[in-house]
């Protein structure tokens, strides 16, 4: 079966990834695009929002929601609804709450929710589980640094409230984490450092631990200048494990892995897997803890952002 499929919110992502992804995959067909003020691709369908499209004679089955965290409830509120299956890009809403509404809800309509997490389908990170079973953890080292005026020029709304600052990055390392760690992780505190002039931080430093006492500290920056660094290091009783580029380049002890970007092609395989099997792979684990480092954390008021 193809899935007819809407994107909703053609901006950055939508157009690097989303449209090729679903041009590349014989399981997918774009019917329609929605976003205000977006140039529409040629010969799709383009709708201003999304209540327009469901309104119309477009038949879709799907819609890939590829808007910033704040709009996200509503479109997905109307597409479950409307009974239609849901790709939402990370993070899945722009509070738990909400996230998990939008997961009972699919449930109750008997449609499939999916959150799509790409870093996890990096090229290191499924090797990298594999390689830490059954060794003993001892430490966790995230460092997510990169910068905010190169990766998001133009993007106001990253710094409002809802639109998460340095987490939009940050929580992508939470992502891999929380799927290669084998306990639940706890935040136990650091430091959110917020720009005067906006309402989301800039840079921060979390301490969490897992459940069985293991440290995993977090360092986020947004205006790191140079060389980017996406890294997760994660020592064990047989040495050091790093994960490096956002989980494209794995390093173990005895030897070294490095992958073409495969994330959204692997996305778009799973979501199709999961409306065929109309199960719902909606894991709201590193929302959580990017919502416990707001609740734990101290602010600090950082100099003022402009771009
Ligand atoms: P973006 O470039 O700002 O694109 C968002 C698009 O959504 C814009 O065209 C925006 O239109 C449109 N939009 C806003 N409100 C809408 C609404 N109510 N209905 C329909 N369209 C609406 O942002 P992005 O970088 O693509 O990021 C979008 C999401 O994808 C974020 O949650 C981000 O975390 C995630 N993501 C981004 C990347 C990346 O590399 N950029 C990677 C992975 C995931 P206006 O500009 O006119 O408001």
């Amino acid at each position: 079966m193809t899935i007819r499929i809407a994107i909703v919110g053609l901006g950055k992502i939508a157009r690097d990834q989303h449209l090729p992804a679903i041009k590349g995959d014989a399981g997918f067909a774009l019917a329609a695009t929605v976003d205000p003020h977006a140039q529409p691709c040629d010969g799709v369908p383009h709708f201003r929002d999304l209540a327009r499209l469901l309104d119309s004679d477009i038949a879709i089955d799907a819609v890939a929601i590829c808007t910033p965290p704040q709009a996200r409830y509503d479109q997905a509120r109307m597409a479950l609804q409307a009974g239609k299956h849901v790709l939402i890009e990370k993070p899945p809403a722009s509070t738990v709450s909400a996230a998990q509404a939008l997961a009972t809800q699919a449930a109750d309509t008997g449609v499939v929710l999916f959150a799509a997490w790409h870093s996890r389908f990096a090229h290191g990170v499924a090797p990298a589980r594999e390689w830490l079973q059954g060794k003993t953890i001892r430490r966790v080292t995230i460092d997510w640094r990169e910068d905010v005026r190169v990766w998001h020029p133009g993007q106001e709304w990253i710094f409002e409230a809802g639109g998460f600052g340095v987490f939009d990055p940050g929580i992508n390392a939470l992502s891999i984490a929380t799927l290669l760690l084998p306990r639940p992780l706890i935040v136990e505190g650091g430091h959110l450092a917020v720009p005067e002039n906006r309402a989301a931080p800039i840079a921060g430093y979390i301490q969490m631990h897992d459940s069985s006492g293991v440290p995993v500290t977090v360092t986020l920056d947004f205006l790191q200048q140079g060389p980017q660094t996406w890294d997760i290091a994660i020592d064990t009783d047989e040495g050091r494990l790093t994960l490096s580029q956002g989980g494209r380049i794995l390093n173990l002890p005895d030897r070294q892995s490095e992958g073409t970007d495969r994330e959204y092609p692997e996305i778009y395989a799973a979501f199709s897997r999961a409306v065929a099997a109309g199960r719902s792979d909606a894991d709201f684990a590193p929302l959580q803890l990017v919502a416990d480092a707001f609740m734990r954390c101290h602010s600090v008021v950082a100099p003022p952002f402009t771009e």
